[in-house]
């Protein structure tokens, strides 16, 4: 065998449908979960950047489902910087 089959690493990709708090805008997460080891991530509202945490053992994958429903064009906030 020139490529050794390696074993995939047991990962649980879990998706999971968010409106976020802020602005409303739906949007899908989705996260890479290992049976153990998975740290604390961040991700982000594809639309005003608000911040949400996960476990995970990968940086989650975010996608846009629906614009924001506030009308608004701003972004949140979560620290002045
Ligand atoms: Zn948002």
């Amino acid at each position: 065998m020139i490529h050794p089959s390696v074993s995939e690493p047991l990962f649980a990709r879990r998706a999971l449908t968010q409106v976020c708090a802020y602005c409303g805008a739906h949007f899908r997460v989705l996260l890479t979960c290992a049976p153990e080891g998975n740290e604390p991530v961040d991700y982000f509202c594809p639309e005003c950047g608000k911040q949400y945490d996960a476990e995970a053992a990968l940086q989650p994958q975010v996608s846009l489902l629906r614009s924001r429903a506030d009308g608004k064009k701003d972004r949140y906030q979560e620290t002045m910087f």
